[in-house]
């Protein structure tokens, strides 16, 4: 029995984040973070910082932020909102943009925060299931919803839509608000972003935390019409006027001031999952064609969840889901050469030693 005010809780399922181990010696490809360090301008810009303007309040619009934003992606001001990581951004953006009494809609795999949130926000939502290939099918977004929400890649399959099939579903959702979750994009995805100028209803949300390689500052952002990114703010300052503190601010602006290293680490990072995809076919894993910094995959004769402990025994983490129709799989994130061949290494006489290779 609970006390009367304890029935009163607003009481949720929290989302489970990946884990932090922290031994010397791991190798941790369980949360997609890079392997790589940010551009060399985000050290110059720490060692320069000051303590002593932390004192005031950052610029509430996050101004600096936003207006290199806005230049980096040819848009207005008005079109970009930042937030502490994707994370605060789509839970900024499901509070204000589904409250419908129609449920909104989303993959059945997929990123596991979006039903929390739903959850959280009392929003009605609908799993639609991918297909046998755990592919996303349009079709199945075309009926009536309370809005349309989808990550590009999706997470954890690592599936890639074409361009011409998130327009199919933004174009038969423009009576609803269409997230699309591109926090894998720079991965070898064609972004939405070009959409944003047709269709007032895409809210496009991107992060710095696994192209930019800075999970650890948090910091995320959405693009999309005037008037959305207006709602989102109206939604913001009511909630949390400083949410961008004053080092993401201006370590932000110096991660995107550097384009060659951006493009030289994902290039090196898409070069290594390719190597990674032949690798782990050669050793008897099943996958889809990752467009994403992880790879889902599967092996025929291996149970998931006994190889992701031998695995962490080893002090190489990887991420395992106990979930239905995807608890045979392990998503494993991109790491260096290095740290990829001693996986495979691994992997391989885990193998031999149970005769299936
Ligand atoms: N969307 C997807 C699909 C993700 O996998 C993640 C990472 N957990 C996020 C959003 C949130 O990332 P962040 O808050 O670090 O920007």
């Amino acid at each position: 029995m609970s006390n009367a005010w304890e029935q009163q809780v607003r009481r949720v399922v929290p989302y489970t984040p990946g884990e932090q181990p922290d031994f010397p010696d791991m190798i941790k490809l369980n949360t997609n973070e890079n392997p790589y360090p940010p551009a060399p301008g985000v050290q110059k810009a720490i060692q320069e910082m000051e303590a002593e303007p932390l004192r005031l309040y950052p610029a509430p619009g996050a101004d600096a932020l936003v207006d290199a934003l806005a230049e980096y992606h040819k848009v207005k001001k008005e079109q970009v909102f930042v937030g502490v990581g994707s994370d605060d951004v789509l839970a900024m953006a499901f509070l204000t943009f589904f409250n419908s009494e129609k449920p909104i809609l989303f993959p059945d795999i997929t990123y596991s925060f979006y039903d929390v949130w739903a959850d959280l926000f009392r929003i009605p939502f609908q799993r639609q299931p991918l297909d046998q290939e755990l592919s996303l099918r349009p079709e199945d977004y075309f009926g009536e919803n309370g809005g349309v929400v989808f990550p590009n890649p999706n997470a954890p399959t690592g599936l890639l839509l074409p361009l011409t099939a998130v327009e199919e579903i933004v174009s038969h959702n423009q009576d609803v608000v269409v997230i699309v979750d591109e926090a894998y994009i720079d991965f070898g995805g064609e972004s939405a972003l070009p959409l944003v100028s047709k269709y007032e209803n895409l809210l496009v949300v991107r992060t710095f935390s696994k192209s930019r390689s800075m999970a650890g500052l948090r910091i995320g952002y959405a693009i999309g019409s005037e008037k959305l990114i207006k709602y989102l703010n109206d939604a913001k300052y009511s909630f949390n006027s400083y949410t961008m503190n004053r080092p993401s601010l201006e370590l932000g602006t110096a991660a995107l001031a550097d384009e060659s290293y951006f493009c030289e680490m994902t290039e090196k990072i898409i070069a290594t999952r390719e190597r990674a995809k032949k690798e782990l076919a050669e050793l008897g894993f099943c996958f889809g064609d990752s467009k994403a910094n992880f790879i889902f995959a599967m092996h025929p004769k291996v149970n998931a969840e006994e190889l992701f402990l031998a695995l962490k025994e080893k002090h190489i983490f990887v991420r395992y889901f106990k979930k239905p129709r995807i608890d045979q799989y392990l998503r494993i994130t991109i790491g260096t050469d290095e740290q990829m061949d001693q996986l495979f290494a691994f992997l391989k006489e885990y193998l031999q030693k149970r005769g299936v290779l």
